[in-house]
């Protein structure tokens, strides 16, 4: 069974975020759970977190199906000691948010180097500040991002995903979310069915099946391999509909969170529904 939705807005509160994805009828959704774009945020009251469940229960999504995403301003691996240490921090802080929530699992980008140390340095300072993250934390599950590899940002190779995974001491907290365009522009081809099951393999290969706990749903406005991270609707960029066709049949994708992170959010109902009509 596939879980499909939009990573749609909590603005106004976080209880909007189950209105907002009924209302498109989807069956998962992604939310920031505070401003993306700032460090600080007001601590969730009472009135708001009962909202929430109240909201999430009419819904009928459950929590699994929901993958929230941290702040843009986070930087696990970054090369600078203080400013590594306030990532670190603000990722806590979303994580205990995410407990608040009941929810279980917080995707997030893994992190860059900005070319002041090697990659092998950075994923090792990613890996550290995970593990910190996991021991100051009960049980939300960090779930690592695969990235189109702009700019210095890491986690465009499935290695990169492995290397973190591999350093990670309690893997029960681990998974990764695969964004499909992120992996297109990476250089992974999912176009045809072999290039679909080449990929695959691979990912199955190097990072393993078990950890994929989401997806991003997305289109590709650049070319493959171009490490450009511009997101299009879906069957409008130069991917196209077989990918997607193949991933809704593929059990794989089985019972894990997939969001579009597509670029026109008024054809969102639209496209979960021709989502849901490719499945056989
Ligand atoms: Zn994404
Ligand atoms: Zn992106």
């Amino acid at each position: 069974m596939k879980y499909v939705g939009a990573h749609v807005s909590a603005s106004g509160g976080v209880f909007n975020a189950p209105i907002n994805a009924t209302a498109i009828g989807a069956k998962a959704f992604a939310l920031f759970t505070k401003n993306q774009r700032q460090w600080a945020a007001k601590e969730l009251d009472t009135k708001t977190i009962d909202k929430w469940f109240e909201e999430l229960e009419k819904s009928q999504i459950q929590p699994k199906h929901i993958l929230p995403h941290d702040s843009y301003l986070i930087n696990l691996g970054h090369p600078e000691e203080d400013k590594r240490q306030k990532s670190l921090e603000s990722f806590i802080h979303e994580l205990q948010r995410c407990e608040t929530l009941k929810l279980d699992r917080l995707n997030f980008h893994p992190g860059s180097h900005l070319r002041k140390i090697s990659e092998e340095q950075c994923l090792d300072r990613i890996a550290l500040s995970m593990n910190q993250a996991i021991d100051a934390t009960n049980d939300v599950k960090l779930i690592i991002e695969n990235t189109a590899g702009q700019g210095s940002n890491l986690g465009y190779k499935f290695e990169h995903l492995a290397y973190i995974i591999d350093k990670i001491e309690d893997k029960s907290r681990v998974g990764v979310c695969i964004d499909t365009c992120h992996m297109f522009t990476a250089g992974y081809d999912i176009r045809t069915r072999e290039a679909y099951d080449k990929t695959w393999a691979e990912f199955d290969n190097i990072v393993g099946r078990k950890y994929l706990m989401g997806m991003h749903l997305n289109d590709s406005k650049p070319e493959l391999g171009s490490k450009v991270d511009r997101h299009d609707s879906l069957g409008k960029g130069k991917i196209g509909w077989d990918a997607f066709e193949f991933i809704m049949n593929d059990d794989r994708m089985d019972d894990i969170p997939m969001v579009l992170e597509t670029i026109d959010e008024e054809i969102w109902a639209e496209e979960i529904a021709n989502l849901y009509k490719l499945v056989k």
